[in-house]
Parts: structure tokens; sequence; C-alpha cells
């Protein structure tokens, strides 16, 4: 990537680190000054902490700022306005309810769904510039055709597509729960570069594809896929499987509700995902202790729940909202591209998080250490809860398919194989039920991580 193309926004590319924060407070200002005139939520936010909006004038003013917000306190904003105003947007909301140009829900697996799309016409185009800018990174040219498979088509994932047009790209929307012999026979038809799925989904369709298009899925001759959505792709052998089965790169994006922009770049060792529109939020600069929310320095390698502001959004901005995703911020130039900004990796969702022995462990760690142990087995499985978490009583219980080829006698070695890396590498000691390859199940959606034994 040439480096005067690092950022999606142009005025950025030739800015030292120093200028794009001076950039980013610049604009800070003015946010937080807009949401307090325009919102009842943010009014009373501020006045409950006895702060001005004039009082936050730099990155380290805001990270200090308590919490405003959270998924639950969106649904209450929700509730209200609903009550008060007769739309399902919010208290938060911050532009004429008539200035709505695009909106769109989260999937809603827990509860009312939230408006968390929702945009005036001139967020949406900033937006769609970092969200095509995105993929532009891994070398999605105007003309090319990017196949475009989630299951969320009538909800979060439409504003992807204005960022794939954005860049004069032509997305093939497919929506996942057609099934896979449609989405098989559209990528075998409409000839795509690339293609934008999920992790559960791209690894599904490899062992579909020979069965409902007479081909693998690398004739299908992609250019590089794009995932999003799971931790799977940071994971080594996760990332080398897909790649080797589709023959080309697999990067991993990310854009909640179009702040945290980012994506990685070609290196072979997943460097994280690098932050290409600095000046629309400040997620990577503000991040919090899961469990106490103290703010956590940001220093290469620190670890804390991602705290979003908006910089520039009109419709529905947020302000110190703490998203429930916990991230490890890199703060050095990457080794493998030179992007001088802020990276990042997934490290898991706050919820997720369990406490064994107090030790905090995230499933996607635990999943990195079993698939370092393929093909004996085959990297599906599930943590077993007999409690509703945090905090599990030791040993922490997994449920692992083992590879095919291996024999039942093999089994208990292995375990202790896999318990004693489990144990150097998270310090915990996990113990293991084996079950046959193709027990558990794959999901085209998010495929889930506990099994939960307890009553809800
Ligand atoms: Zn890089």
């Amino acid at each position: 990537m040439d480096s005067e193309y690092y950022y999606s926004n142009d005025v950025l590319n030739p800015f030292s680190l120093e200028q794009i924060k001076e950039y980013q407070e610049g604009r800070l200002k003015s946010q937080l000054k807009y949401c307090y005139s325009a919102s009842s939520f943010y009014r009373r936010k501020f006045d409950e902490i006895g702060a001005r909006p004039e009082d936050i004038k730099t990155l380290d003013d805001l990270r200090v700022l308590p919490l405003f917000m959270n998924k639950e306190q969106e649904r209450k904003n929700a509730t209200e306005s609903l009550e008060k105003e007769n739309h399902p947007f919010g208290t938060h909301l911050c532009a004429p309810v008539t200035e709505i140009y695009l909106t769109g829900t989260t999937s809603g697996t827990t509860g009312t769904p939230t408006f968390s799309y929702t945009f005036t016409k001139n967020d949406i185009e900033r937006i769609a510039k970092g969200l095509g800018h995105r993929f532009a990174f891994n070398g999605v040219k105007k003309g090319d055709r990017v196949l475009f498979i989630f299951a969320l088509g009538i909800y979060a994932t439409t504003m992807s597509l204005w960022g794939i047009r954005n860049i004069g790209a032509l997305p093939i929307d497919i929506d996942a729960r057609a099934g896979s012999d449609l989405m098989l026979k559209f990528a075998d038809l409409t000839k795509p570069k690339f293609m934008a799925t999920t992790v559960s989904l791209a690894e599904y369709l490899i062992g579909k594809a020979q069965g409902i298009i007479g081909k693998d899925v690398g004739e299908l001759n992609l250019y590089g896929l794009m995932l999003t959505g799971e931790v799977g792709v940071s994971i080594p052998e996760v990332k080398k499987r897909i790649e080797d089965a589709y023959g080309c790169p697999v990067y991993d994006y990310w854009a909640p509700a179009g702040h945290a922009i980012a994506i990685t770049c070609k290196s072979d060792e997943y460097s994280g995902m690098h932050g290409v529109s600095p000046d629309l939020c400040t997620s990577f600069e503000d991040i919090v202790d899961p469990e106490t929310k103290d703010p956590v320095p940001i220093e290469d390698g620190a670890i804390g729940e991602m705290v979003v502001t908006s910089l520039k959004r009109e419709a529905a901005p947020l302000v110190k909202y703490a998203t429930g995703d916990v991230i490890q911020v890199f703060t050095k130039p990457c080794p493998y591209c030179g992007f001088p900004g802020k990276r990042i990796k997934l490290v898991g969702r706050s919820d997720d998080m369990l406490v064994v022995k107090g030790v905090n462990i995230y499933p996607a760690a635990i999943k990195k250490v079993v698939e370092s142990f393929t093909p004996q087995v085959t990297g599906e499985m599930r943590i077993v809860l007999d409690e509703a978490p945090p905090r599990v009583v030791p040993p922490l219980k997994l449920k692992l398919e083992y590879g095919s080829q291996m024999r039942e006698p093999e089994l208990d070695g292995l375990a202790k194989e896999i318990g004693q890396a489990t144990h150097d590498q998270l310090k915990i000691r996990p113990s293991i039920e084996w079950v046959k390859p193709g027990t558990l199940e794959k999901s085209t959606r998010k495929t889930p991580v506990f099994e939960r034994r307890y009553e809800k």
C-alpha cells in the first residue's frame, strides 16, 4: 500500500500522528458541542456529571470522562424516544428525524433491535468513503465485482454496500439465509474478484462447493476474501486453512455501526486491523477495563473494552459508548506495510469473558490453542458451561472434535497435550470431552462458542 493512500480521508495522508491527533481533537470539540445542543440525552448526561462539552478539549480529557452509554442505555433511549417523540432512533438522535437518510438495525438476537445504523445523507457519504477505502486498501478497484454474503442483509451490513459502490465496485449482494446452493451458484455465475462474508460461512462453503457447483472454492479464482464478524482470521491455522482452500489472501475487517473502520494488510503473519478512518471516531484511542470500566492507558499491546465517540456524525453520534468489544491496541507502525496509525486485534466480547481461578479467559484464546492441534482435531469446539458465566468452577470443560485420522486409543494422550498447551499459554488446565468429527454443527451465521447446560 502506497503511503499516500493509508487513510480514507485524503487530508490525513500527509499528516504526522501528532497532527492526526490534533485533527481528531478539533472535531471532538465540535461534535460534543453539537451533541449537547441537539440531544436531550446528551444534555442530561453532561449535566449529571457536572461537565460542559467545552471542558473536553483533548483525547486525554475524553478518556477520563465517565461512560455515557452501552447497548442497554441505547435501548432505554429508544424506548424513551418512542414514548415521547414517536420514533425508535433514541433520545441520542441529534438530527431532525426528517433528515434521516438510511437506517438499519442490529440483528436483534437479544432484546428489541436498536437502530444503531442511522445516518443522514452527509453521514453515509462520509462513512461510505471509509467503508470503501477499507476494501480499496486490499486491492478492490472500480469495476470489480464483490460477492457480499451476510445473514444480516435486511439489517446492518447494507451500509457496507455503500462503501463498495463508493469505490465504483459492484456488490453482488446475497442474503446468506438463501442457503449454500444459491450462494455457490451465484459465486460461480457472477465471477466475482473478491468475496466479503463471515469466517464461519467462508469455512462452511469449502465443504459444500464440490457437491453443488462441481468444483472447489479454489476454482472460483478469487483475488481476496474480506472476512468479518468473528475472531477467526487472527488465528494462524484458520487463516491458512481458508487461504489454502480459496487460493487467495484472506483479510480481516471491521466497522461496527460505521465506527472503527479497519482492515488487515497482506502480511502473512496477522498484524492487526489497520484503522483507516481516524477522522470518523476515537475508537482506538479510548479503552476501559472490561470489569471495572476504569480507563486503560493507550500503549502498544494494551487490552481493553473499546469505547466509541463519534467525530463527525449528524444523525445519531455516539459519545463514550462502551461497545462490549475487547480489543488489543498496537501503536507502532505495521511491521509489514508500514501503516503508521493504530492497529487493533479483536480479543473477544466482554460478555463472553470467563474467569477461571481468577484468570480472565476469552473463548478466542482457547480456540487459538485448539486450532494449533489441527489436523489431530478439526478445530470445531464448544466450551461447556454448567453455570452462568463469567465465573467458572475449574476445570473448564471443552468439547472437541478429534480429527478424522485419529484412533480412539490416541485421544487420552492428545487430551493431555492440549491440556498442557492450554496451561502453558493461558494458565488453566481444561477437561476435554471428545466427539466424532462432524458432530458439532457448523453454522452459516456465527458458530456458537458455548454449550450452556444451565437454565437461563
Ligand atoms: Zn500492515
